[in-house]
Order: C-alpha cells, then structure tokens, then sequence
C-alpha cells in the first residue's frame, strides 16, 4: 500500500491504471478508521482491481467549527491498519491544500433529501459533503464507491446526485458494522466517557424495541414518541427519530416494508445516528 499525499502523485498512478485497463474501487473516509470502513474495503472484491481508500476530514461539511476540531484524527494508526488487509493500493491523505485550492468558490448544493433530518439541523452538511464525495470521485477517477449505509441520507444524497448528474460511478451501499451490543461503529464513539459509552447502548436497543412495536401493529406516532421519551430518559438529546421511506426519505405513517427509523442523538456534545430498515 502507498501513501499519497499530492493530488500530483494520485493523478499520476491513475492515469496509469487507467491506461492499464484497471478498475478503481474508492473508499471515501475521514479516517479514525475501525471495522465499518474495513468492511467497506472488503466489499470492494471482485468489483475493481485497484482499491484507493481516502482520508480527508473535510471542513465544510462540519457546520460547528468545535466537532471539526475535536473529530477525531491518527494517520499512522489509520495507515498501519489499511496495510494489514493487504488489499488496499493507495491510501490518499491529502491535506487542505491538496482539495481546496486558493479561491475556491464551487459548490454542489444538493436539495430534496438534504432539507429533512440530518440536513434539518446541520445546514450545508450535505453540500459540503457532495462537493468533497465529487472531488475526490474526480480526482481518483473512480469506477466504483462504496458507502455505508450507517450514513443512510449521506448515501441517498449520493446516489441521487450520481444519477442527477451523470457522474460515470457505481455506488455501492455497505450494511452498517455493529459492535456487540448493537451500536453502530463510529469514529465518534472514541469520544464517549466509559459512562457515555454505556448510555450508548440504549440507542440500538431504542430502535430495536421501536421496531418490535412498529412490527406488531402499534400506532406509528405514539410509538415514535414512547421511544423518543426512552432515549431522552437514557439521557440522551433527541435530534429526530422518525420512520421513513427508504427511497424518498418522505415521512411515514405507516410501517411498511421499504421504511426505515431513523434517529440523530446527542450525548454531551457527541452527536450519534442510527437507523434501521423494518423489513
Ligand atoms: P466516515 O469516516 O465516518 O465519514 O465514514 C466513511 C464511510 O464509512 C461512510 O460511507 C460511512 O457510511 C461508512 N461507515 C462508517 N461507519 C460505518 C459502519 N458502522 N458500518 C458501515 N459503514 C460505515
């Protein structure tokens, strides 16, 4: 695996693959990295022959310039776990530098699934992150993606940009990583006090329990709120918790197969999302 930290170097070997008849399978990340991007790496066989995962915590798509400071970083912890699968070719680093250049004024301003949940109460989140999935999809000249769907909007604002914009990508959607007791890896977990940790819990289990609800015929609405008032007694500030439709994002109120909870909570200043498909 070779570390890249120049657009130059980057441009150089994949103007060569492509030469060569490679396909290249990208792996966007902010690094901090744990067995959900792994997985996403995996997931990657059989579908290109080159693997470039990327690191970069991008600034603007951070609308709390606090969470951009305090996310969590460590290249050589980042770089020495990619080595070990064996399967990556390039790790691209770059620094700010490298991806906004003096001037830069462009932006992809995405709407429809950007103006509800997560995009409610993070405004611009999901432009920055369309501007940022786009350069680097440029930059590396990708075949295929791959993103997970513990970041389900991200993906939907994703797939409808590729297809709204022709973008000549793949988008390959990942189930999300769990830990033991069902919480969803993030690198934000690292942030968690033991105690924190614990509470976490309760997220998955929330929306497990709301789901068992959902399934057995319980009213949308009451249910939504039984399980908000459990989070909110777990010690939790409850962002949203809805049920959705897979495709739109459009509220449901009913719990069809093809919908999904989905839930923003805080702890402290760790904000934490989840979500799980009913079907
Ligand atoms: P991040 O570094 O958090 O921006 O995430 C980079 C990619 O990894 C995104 O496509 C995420 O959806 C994906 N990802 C993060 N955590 C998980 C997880 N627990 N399971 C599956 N994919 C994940």
């Amino acid at each position: 695996m070779k570390l890249v930290r120049t657009r130059q170097e980057l441009t150089e070997i994949v103007t060569q693959w492509h030469k060569d008849g490679e396909t290249i399978g990208l792996v966007p990340t902010m690094g901090s990295l744990h067995e959900g991007h792994l997985t996403l790496v995996r997931a990657l066989d059989g579908k290109a022959t080159r693997r470039i995962v990327t690191i970069f915590v991008n600034p603007i798509q951070f609308n709390n310039p606090d969470d951009f400071q305090l996310y969590p970083r460590g290249l050589d912890a980042d770089e020495a776990l990619l080595a070990q699968t064996g399967v990556v070719d390039v790790l691209y680093a770059p620094d700010e530098t490298q991806i906004y250049l003096p001037g830069f004024c462009t932006r992809i301003t995405v709407s429809g699934p950007d103006k509800m949940l997560c995009g409610g109460d993070r405004p611009g989140h999901f432009d920055g992150v369309a501007t940022i999935v786009t350069k680097l999809f440029m930059q590396t000249r990708a075949d295929i993606a791959a993103f997970g769907e513990k970041d389900f909007q991200q993906l939907c604002v994703i797939r409808r940009m590729v297809t709204d914009l022709d973008l000549p990508v793949t988008i390959l959607p990942v189930p999300t990583v769990r830990e033991a007791d069902h919480l969803a890896l993030s690198s934000r977990n690292r942030r968690l006090t033991a105690a924190q940790r614990q509470q976490a819990t309760h997220l998955p289990q929330a929306l497990q329990d709301c789901l068992a609800a959902l399934k057995a015929g319980k009213p949308v609405a009451a249910t939504l709120e039984r399980c908000t008032q459990t989070l909110q007694d777990a010690g939790f500030a409850v962002h949203y918790l809805d049920l959705r439709s897979e495709k739109t994002l459009a509220p449901s109120e009913k719990a069809d197969p093809g919908t999904r909870l989905f839930v923003a909570a805080s702890l402290g200043d760790i904000r934490l999302i989840d979500n799980m498909p009913l079907a």
